[in-house]
């Protein structure tokens, strides 16, 4: 159960507590209910270590019963056969106005289980949830087929687009809830039942919106959560021939467990992976923006997004200056518990193993000779029982090494000098990743032309970050495929029918 906070925590909700306080269960078929096996997991706050909620870990069993239910929701219930386009917009719409109703609620819940400051869930996470919900309640109405001038002139061809049908949809801890949000407000526009399993770190918030999607009018079965591990209730879903569709966002290690799991009925997939983005900064760029940007391009989220600018190209005769300024911005971050009054800019990483994993990476980088400008260790002091870690900048290293080809997934950049536009653009495409690439510039051709020569799926010029529902965000290469957001997150959740008609 949820243990006793510390004191400069801000106070909770009644509501968060009343959620907390005892285990909190799967969501299937429109309740709450405990797992087969009745056993339970707990989640913690990374800033103090204590542990806030025990909840019910599903495993195979209950994605059985899940899957059933949400079957039975998709073919026979309310939800596909006689609800109109129209209605669906309509739940669709209030589960976003629930959102912001409960949106305090939703926003301590992220802090808590992430780490990340309050105030970044209160003005990020959650509006942006909402309002992803908000653009795609547009679309339900707007999915339409066409019809096609076939060359036999007896025949009339038309398109139907359809819904999937029970989709899972696994998602990582980064941004908890906006993360699922970006896969489930698409699968139900286009008509799909869904099983959303939240990361093992992160499931709160995801089965804080399951009560709420009662209330918004979605029939009972149509919008199911599954909190447990990867390898146990993941893995089930994937495998699970009753699935018709997987929609991942995480490692590209685990995706390809997905796309071998998902072998056994050939079920859809779609990819959203890792990255190791370079952000390129050319001496013409206007500089005081590219310092303050090409900063929180990594720091921002503690680097734990998929799109961190983590390799950092500076032209060389700009190099120290940017450097210096990065240092100095750098020194004005403030890092604490992402539930302190005092609101921190930075919260911690979001698990012990996490905090390893990028400390192996900065301890491998110094031996190596690299020269940390700012950071290179974990932080104690009042911060020791949380996972604590300097926002770390990188000198002195090079394109081959571990630290600047692998995702970090933490608060850790390379920097690195570079002399000319084409040397930047092979170095720059020279990784597995392609999910996004930046560049600062005051140079229109250059903005354009590396727009289109970098192999990215994102490219951000004078800009990092940005996202948007109305947008498509996914990666080239190893950073995975499908493209979430925009009209093509719709591709993802829907299949063609052709229907040919003999008219003579
Ligand atoms: P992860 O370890 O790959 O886990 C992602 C999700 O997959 C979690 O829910 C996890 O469950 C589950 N999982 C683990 N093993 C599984 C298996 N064998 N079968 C099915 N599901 C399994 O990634 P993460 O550490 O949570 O997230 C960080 C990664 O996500 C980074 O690589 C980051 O770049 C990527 N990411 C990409 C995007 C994007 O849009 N491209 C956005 C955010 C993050 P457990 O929690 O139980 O392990
Ligand atoms: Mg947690």
């Amino acid at each position: 159960m949820l243990e006793k906070l510390p004191d400069n925590y801000v106070p909770l909700l009644p509501e968060v507590e009343a959620f907390l306080a005892q285990p909190v269960m799967p969501y299937i078929g429109g309740a709450y209910v405990a797992p087969y096996s009745e056993q339970t997991f707990g989640t913690y706050d990374p800033s103090s270590g204590r542990q806030l909620a025990q909840v019910g870990r599903a495993q195979k069993e209950d994605v059985n019963i899940a899957v059933k239910t949400a079957r039975e929701a998709f073919d026979a219930g309310d939800w596909w056969l006689r609800m109109s386009p129209a209605d669906r917009s309509k739940c669709i719409w209030r589960l976003a106005e629930l959102i912001e109703q409960h949106a305090e609620v939703l926003a301590q819940l992220d802090s808590l289980d992430n780490g990340k400051p309050l105030k970044t869930t209160q003005t990020d996470d959650i509006p942006l949830s909402a309002k992803h919900l908000y653009y795609y309640a547009g679309w339900p109405t707007k999915i339409e087929g066409s019809t096609i001038p076939v060359s036999q002139h007896t025949m009339f061809n038309y398109t139907l687009r359809e819904p999937v049908g029970v989709v899972g949809l696994i998602a990582p801890w980064n941004y908890p809830l906006l993360m699922a949000t970006w896969k489930f407000a698409p699968a139900l526009a286009a008509g799909n039942c869904i099983i959303l399993k939240p990361a093992e770190q992160t499931p709160l918030s995801a089965l804080y919106v399951a009560k709420l999607t009662e209330e918004a009018g979605f029939p009972p079965g149509v919008f199911n959560v599954l909190p447990g591990y990867g390898e146990e209730a993941g893995a089930a879903l994937v495998e699970h021939r009753g699935v018709d569709k997987i929609g991942f966002t995480g490692s590209v290690e685990v995706a390809r467990k997905i796309v071998q799991g998902s072998v056994g009925n050939l079920k859809r997939v779609s990819l959203e992976l890792g990255g190791k983005s370079p952000n390129i900064v050319f001496a013409d760029a206007d500089l005081e923006q590219a310092i303050v940007g090409s900063t929180w391009a990594i720091f921002g989220n503690n680097g734990q997004s998929c799109t961190a600018g983590s390799r950092l190209y500076i032209e060389r005769k700009v190099f120290d200056q940017v450097i210096a300024g990065m240092q100095e911005e750098v020194s004005r971050i403030k890092v604490g518990p992402g539930m302190a009054r005092q609101q921190p800019d930075l919260g911690p990483v979001v698990s012990d193993e996490q905090l390893d994993r990028v400390m192996g990476y900065v301890h491998e980088a110094l031996d190596q000779g690299a020269q940390a400008v700012t950071g290179g260790s974990r932080l104690f002091g009042e911060l020791q029982d949380g996972y604590f870690l300097e926002p770390t900048l990188f000198t002195g290293v090079t394109d081959d090494l571990r630290v600047s080809r692998e995702e970090i997934f933490g608060p850790v950049v390379c920097a690195m000098p570079f002399d000319d536009v084409n040397e930047i653009i092979d170095r720059a495409n020279d990784t597995d990743f392609g999910l996004a690439a930046g560049l600062w510039t005051t140079d229109v051709r250059k903005a354009h032309n590396l727009a289109r020569a970098l192999k990215a799926g994102t490219i951000w010029i004078n800009t990092w970050g940005n996202t948007e529902a109305a947008s498509p965000f996914g990666g080239y290469k190893q950073s995975g495929y499908g493209r979430e957001m925009g009209k093509e997150a719709l591709d993802l959740y829907t299949d063609v029918k052709s229907v040919w008609i003999k008219t003579d």
